[in-house]
């Protein structure tokens, strides 16, 4: 079988958008995809223009409809390994033992968040249990809500939800260890600050109305934002040499080059803002970062051939 200009690995906002760009330019693409995007515990996404408060399933649904109409093969498979080597085609191999050989790599893999280590807070997350203020903070306007994390991020987190709500409560769960800059800012701020350890929360049908600590009164409040840290839905980048931030994010420059030989990322993965449409933008760009860089090479090719032809 002949090769696929592009593979991408992950299915979501980035990878569709990429496979949409580049199957207009009318390259072989397929894409593979384990259905395990990051917001699909959510109803609703915010903030993507046009498709305000669409289920994220639907977004999806719409993108592999769109990409199918340019002939996108879609694999719903996970790609266990891949390979990218100098003057090599890249390599990839699914789960179900296909091998899938293409001229480019594109990892579209996104990242799992960390979530509090909370009794039954599955039933909590993506109804009102978020990790970012710019895409649900605007449903809890005016609402009483909890900023959770060690002392430093929830701090943070609760001057970002100023913006929306002047009604937040610092809960640390159990973190005592004190930071003096954070405690003049809980103090400036007259944050209300819970470090007693969280026993559960409480609630209905999946929204939040109280959380229960080992000792002292509930808190009554109708939504939690966390942030307890991110890692990389997949261990393909590292496998394959890329580069890292401090904070596990994929290190790849404006276009989405890794630097690793022709491979390529976009979306969550690289750290960079981390929105669904800022995912599709970047996929995008990095679908044509890949059309310029192989248009180079049949270029060069092309000269090669025509000088040895005379
Ligand atoms: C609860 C919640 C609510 C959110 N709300 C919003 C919102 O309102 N608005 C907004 O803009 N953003 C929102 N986000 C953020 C948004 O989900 C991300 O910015 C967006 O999904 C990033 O797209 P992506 O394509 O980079 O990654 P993802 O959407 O995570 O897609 C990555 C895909 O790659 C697949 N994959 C990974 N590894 C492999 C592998 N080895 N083989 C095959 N497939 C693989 C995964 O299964 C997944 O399908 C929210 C996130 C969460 C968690």
């Amino acid at each position: 079988m002949d090769p696929y200009d592009v593979i991408i690995v992950g299915g979501g906002p980035a990878g569709l958008s990429a496979a949409l760009v580049l199957a207009r330019c009318r390259r072989r693409v397929v894409v593979c995809d384990a259905g395990r995007p990051r917001n699909r515990s959510a109803q609703a996404m915010h903030g993507f223009l046009t498709r305000d408060g669409i289920d994220p399933m639907e977004l999806l649904r719409l993108g592999r409809e769109e990409i199918a109409r340019y002939g996108v093969e879609f694999r719903p498979d996970v790609v266990a390994d891949a390979r990218c080597e100098e003057n090599q085609l890249v390599e990839v191999v699914l789960e179900s033992g296909q091998i899938l050989r293409g001229r480019r790599l594109l990892l579209a893999t996104g990242i799992v968040d960390v979530l509090p280590e909370i009794a039954g807070i599955e039933e909590y997350y993506g109804r009102s249990v978020w990790h970012c203020p710019y895409c649900d903070g605007w449903e809890h306007r005016d609402e009483p809500l909890a900023a959770y994390g060690g002392m430093r991020e929830a701090t943070g987190l609760a001057l970002s939800l100023l913006s929306w709500t002047d009604r937040i409560t610092v809960c640390t769960d159990g973190r005592t260890e004190v930071d003096e800059e954070c405690a003049r800012r809980i103090k400036t701020h007259r944050f209300p600050l819970r470090t007693e350890k969280i026993v559960r929360l409480e609630g209905q049908d999946g929204r939040l109305e109280r959380i229960i600590f080992e000792s002292g009164e509930p808190l009554t409040c109708r939504g939690m934002f966390f942030n307890t840290g991110q890692w990389q839905r997949s261990p393909l980048a590292d496998k394959l040499g890329c580069c890292f931030d401090e904070n596990g994010h994929v290190c790849t420059d404006a276009r989405g080059r890794t630097g690793v030989c022709n491979l390529y990322l976009a979306g969550d993965a690289n750290g960079d803002v981390q929105f669904a449409i800022v995912a599709a933008g970047e996929g995008a760009t990095t679908a044509a970062t890949i059309h310029k860089d192989l248009q180079d090479e049949e270029r060069a090719a092309d000269f090669e051939r025509l000088r040895e032809s005379g």
